[in-house]
């Protein structure tokens, strides 16, 4: 069957809200090195992948049947791994797991955002929070940043207060600037939120493994609308897997599952992230030179002229450029694909290997040869 090229999308009955937009598109382009997405370079050690075989083999001899619907064997590993690093006792009863952080954030605005209802964000920060938010029927409101892109508590609050939104998403570290919040900064904003809501406080820790500070996990005690998400896509290298978690009280736990779809983990996602759970601590040697490799890449980049924001992610921005698509191109064309997240002048690496970082500084030193 052929059909004519004369019919698009708009001439589909979608809803308004949709029309005319774009979906999240980071450009997948196969050049030799690739720094845009803030994937881990690393690939999974090779014990590991034989665990995860292993796993799998053992799963599929039961794909006959739905997987455990609740995951807890996946939730009850995620809450020691989190009790373990967070500085704070988690049980399985505060923890959901989902299909990315991604479908984490989704069930939250399922559950407390919809029609009718708002979210607000700090930006520039993660551009699916507000794609999200669209795709759930959610009002979005764009709160400020100080020109550090730090976040500017007084205008936060203010904003608040004025639009009452119904979630608050807080990204820390930030995305795509690097920028980690403060605890006393959740804090106001948690309390500026409950204000004027109650409503419910996101914290997205996607990067928090590659922090200086320590996770905002202790912050949920004693704060039932407050929720830290977090992913396995960055620190345990495994994006191609899918596993996104959060942590809170367990009525959140609860009320997202009045939202999930029956048996949304795999069977074989579950057994796969039971296997890396159990190389925790390779994976987060691995976290440790990333970390030191992000360092480098701050220090490089500002010896040779560049502005760059303080990071406390596996992935740095820096500036700033008179014409920022120009210097994106200008970089591809050395072979190396970093990101434009459309924040006029800056643009955005991730930290790669120490031969993929050396080829990045290489393309950005010709860069500022050229400029000058
Ligand atoms: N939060 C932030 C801040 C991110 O940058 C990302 C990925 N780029 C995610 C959430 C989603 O990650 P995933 O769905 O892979 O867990």
């Amino acid at each position: 069957m052929s059909f004519g090229t004369d019919f698009g999308i708009d001439d589909l009955p979608v809803r308004d809200e949709l029309r005319g937009k774009s979906p999240y598109g980071a450009p997948q382009l196969d050049v030799p090195v690739q720094l845009n997405t803030n994937e881990n370079p690393y690939p999974l050690p090779e014990p590991l992948v034989a665990r995860i075989a292993e796993r799998v083999a053992e799963a599929a001899r039961g794909l006959n049947r739905y997987p455990d619907r609740d995951a807890v064997e996946l939730r009850t590993e995620l809450a020691r791994y989190l009790t373990r690093t967070g500085k704070h006792p988690v049980a399985v009863e505060n923890v959901w797991a989902a299909n990315g952080s991604n479908e984490v954030l989704q069930q939250l605005l399922q559950t407390f955002g919809g029609p009718g209802r708002t979210a607000i964000g700090f930006e520039p920060s993660y551009s699916m929070h507000a794609l999200i938010a669209r795709g759930t029927g959610t009002g979005w409101i764009s709160g400020p940043r100080n020109e550090d892109f730090t976040i500017d508590v007084t205008a936060a609050e203010k904003a608040i207060a004025e639009h009452r939104p119904d979630v608050v998403f807080i990204t820390s570290p930030n995305n795509p600037t690097g920028t980690a919040v403060a605890a006393d900064t959740v804090l106001a904003l948690y309390e500026a939120a409950q204000a004027a809501g109650p409503s419910m406080v996101v914290v997205d820790e996607a990067y928090v493994e590659f922090s200086h500070r320590d996770s905002l996990l202790p912050l949920i005690e004693g704060r039932p609308n407050l929720v830290v998400s977090r992913t396995m896509s960055k620190a345990f290298g495994a994006a191609g897997l899918r596993l996104g978690y959060l942590a809170a009280h367990p009525a959140v736990v609860d009320a997202v599952q009045l939202v999930r779809l029956p048996y949304h983990l795999s069977a074989v996602t579950q057994a796969t992230a039971l296997a890396a759970l159990e190389h925790t601590d390779t994976l987060l040697g691995y976290v440790e030179q990333l970390k030191a490799e992000r360092d480098r890449l701050v220090t490089e980049l500002r010896a040779t002229g560049y502005e760059v924001t303080d990071s406390d992610a596996n992935f740095v921005q820096f500036g700033k450029f008179p014409d920022t698509h120009a210097a994106w191109q200008r970089i591809l064309d050395r072979g190396v694909l970093v990101r434009d997240n459309g924040v006029p002048g800056w643009l955005r690496v991730t930290a790669g290997t120490p031969e993929e970082n050396d080829a990045f500084l290489d393309a950005v030193r010709e860069l500022m040869k050229e400029q000058e």
